[in-house]
């Protein structure tokens, strides 16, 4: 296997250790033996990206995951994921900048919805993602539509996610006010849910609500797992 698969990670590292289990797990249950990938994790310390995010300083964001990137290619990654959706954001200009090919959560997550045949679905993410177009966009370039939680809806999402999820905090209060979310968004239309951000599928389960739910860090960590099998 020449695929070394490297993961840009610590946004949040609660959601990194995710893409780790679920390439290694996912391995071992299709094949049985420990041929699993090679894989480098590159760990960055996120207090900085989430200062840089609340002064909209998202040109120094993409300096300094273009630099991530480079020491993942150092390490030897053949290609990368970031393992996260809202930094997803700077995507394209990452893109253009990384000596490595980098497989992009938004597509993986879109053939995931595009496989079980959905045309409008709830996102939901930090601030960021649900309020900036480049999640939706590259939605809508599959075929996608997608609805978003008012403005009020968007903050608490936001706030349980920084301040809950992303350090390992889980609170029944919130899992109530989320699926409440998602059932005014189920009322509005939505046919499935992307759990938009990393760190949400630990709170939210598919037993939690009838809807059909999209991980998007184990659809993103299973793409990486396809590319470097194939
Ligand atoms: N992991 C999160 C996401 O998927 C949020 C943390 C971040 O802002 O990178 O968007």
């Amino acid at each position: 296997m020449a695929n070394r698969i490297g993961i840009l990670g610590g946004m949040t590292p609660e959601s990194t250790v995710i893409y780790y289990t679920t390439i290694i797990h996912s391995y071992l249950q299709r094949f049985g033996d420990y041929g699993f990938p090679e894989i480098v994790i590159e760990s960055v310390s996120f207090q900085q990206y989430v200062d840089w995010m609340n002064s909209d300083s998202w040109p120094a964001i993409t300096e300094s995951l273009v630099q991530a990137l480079a020491r993942l290619e150092r390490a030897g990654a053949d290609f990368a994921v970031i393992a996260t959706n809202t930094m997803h954001k700077v995507f394209p200009a990452l893109l253009k900048r990384s000596g490595i090919p980098l497989l992009s959560i938004i597509d993986a997550v879109a053939d995931a919805v595009a496989a079980n045949r959905l045309k409008t679905v709830a996102l939901l993410g930090t601030k960021f993602t649900m309020s900036g177009t480049f999640y939706q966009e590259g939605l809508k370039r599959h075929g996608i539509a997608t609805l978003v939680p008012d403005e009020d809806d968007q903050q608490l999402i936001n706030e349980v996610i920084f301040s809950e999820l992303g350090r390992g905090v889980l609170n029944d209060r919130s899992r109530e006010q989320y699926l409440g979310i998602i059932g005014t968004l189920a009322e509005r239309g939505a046919e499935g849910v992307i759990l938009g951000c990393t760190e949400i599928p630990l709170l939210i389960r598919p037993d939690d609500t009838a809807l059909p739910l999209f991980d998007t860090a184990i659809i993103h960590a299973e793409a990486a797992l396809a590319r470097a099998l194939a």
